[in-house]
């Protein structure tokens, strides 16, 4: 059956080309908006007018004078919309309530305790959803709508959760749904890699770029990857499972039943487990004095302290760690022809340790063409990237012409 585009009129389309033009180079006068979108002048001050009367767009000074009356310069109203973004992430519960202008105003972190069970976990994620909105103080009528980030096997469409490692008895959750009951408002669900890259893409190093893969490596590894500027799901939803791509076949058998998946070989457990059954044989390393002799207390953290102080059983974890991520990255390039790689989460905290073997490793590894036209770089948008991009969301409606809700 063929889709059916939701599309809304040409003045609808035009209007929100505009607002995108003005999101993008606000401060902007209304004849360089005719410039950019080929529009006329007349259609422009339409337009405009509209997204004044709609409260998205304000007028804000005046562009410095070459001489004649100087043009009025116009931005988005940041006050004007607001979204909620979560992250039900392995450890943490984060909630960020954010302006038009996808800035955070208010972030609440809390503790996931997903060994608690899934009614626990849920009521607490809508009390921590009640506490953002309330700190925030913004009009309730206001806010769009409620993004979710959740690292696990989401039903984009459907707003499902089909599973989730981190949280017990987490699994076939029709997050959407109930969460829509509760707040009688918009929710949209994805997987929190996915929202992580769409943050990238709105506020990170990917604006303005089409086609960029974002890795998260945290408790587990995740991607998500842009193809023509949209994110790629799949047929089913499932695309970007870069964690669950066989690296070693006699690999460690993966939570997902398979052996040597990336996940095994370069999250932060695996990488603490390979420092521990190292030290259990009996290398001799730094490690075990840092943790006093307790090998549960090993994190990649205090691993990466001890390759910086030279430890040699350290400093190999982590050229393995930049080798087979090298080699899982290697092969998303060859896959997808990515102009950006972009590593986040927890472990990327420690890249600067693994970063220079892991382009090598992508140097030797993908298609010449490829890995010579390819940046790899560190996120730089911290511990709320999955929840900003999951508010984000909800935003991108405002500026999406096939949306059906704007308003
Ligand atoms: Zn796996």
């Amino acid at each position: 059956m063929k889709k059916q585009m939701k599309i809304g009129s040409q003045d609808n389309i035009n209007k929100i080309v505009l607002l995108n033009v003005i999101k993008e180079y606000a401060p902007i006068s209304r004849t360089e908006i005719a410039r950019i979108t080929g529009l006329s002048g007349a259609s422009v001050t339409k337009f405009v007018n509209d997204l004044i009367k709609m409260g998205l767009v304000k007028e804000n000074g005046w562009e410095s004078s070459k001489g004649g009356r100087r043009p009025v310069l116009l931005k988005l109203v940041p006050e004007s919309r607001f979204a909620i973004g979560v992250d039900l992430g392995a450890a943490n519960l984060r909630v960020v309530v954010v302006n038009l202008e996808a800035k955070i105003i208010t972030k609440i972190t809390k503790k996931t305790r997903g060994d608690e069970g899934k009614e626990k976990v849920f009521k607490r994620m809508i009390a921590a959803i009640y506490e953002a909105i309330d700190t925030s103080k913004v009009d309730k009528s206001k806010i769009k709508g409620i993004g979710i980030g959740i690292s696990g096997i989401i039903d984009h469409k459907r707003g499902i959760c089909l599973f989730c490692p981190n949280i017990r008895g987490w699994e076939n959750v029709p997050v959407k749904k109930l969460l829509e009951e509760e707040f009688k408002i918009k929710v949209s669900v994805d997987d929190s890699a996915r929202t992580m890259a769409l943050a990238e893409h709105w506020c990170g190093l990917a604006q303005r770029i089409e086609n960029f893969i974002f890795v998260n490596i945290g408790i587990g590894v995740g991607s998500g990857i842009f193809t023509n500027g949209a994110i790629y799901r799949g047929s089913r939803g499932t695309a970007g499972e870069l964690g669950h791509t066989t690296i070693d076949e006699n690999g460690p058998r993966c939570m997902c039943g398979n052996h040597g998946c990336l996940e095994t070989l370069v999250s932060g457990p695996a990488i603490t487990r390979r420092a521990r059954e190292a030290l259990e044989e009996g290398v001799v390393s730094l490690i075990s004095k840092m943790v006093d002799g307790d090998l549960t207390k090993i994190t990649p953290e205090i691993i990466a302290e001890a390759a910086r102080k030279g430890d040699k059983l350290a400093f190999n974890i982590m050229e393995k760690t930049g080798e087979y991520l090298g080699i899982g990255i290697a092969n998303a390039i060859n896959l997808f022809n990515p102009e950006l790689v972009i590593i986040g989460g927890c472990v990327s905290r420690i890249s600067d340790l693994f970063l220079d073997t892991l382009r090598r490793a992508v140097k030797i590894r993908a298609l010449h063409t490829a890995s010579t036209s390819v940046d790899i770089k560190i996120s730089e948008l911290g511990d709320t990237t999955a929840a900003l991009g999951a508010a984000i969301l909800i935003l991108k409606d405002v500026f999406d012409p096939t949306a059906s809700v704007r308003k």
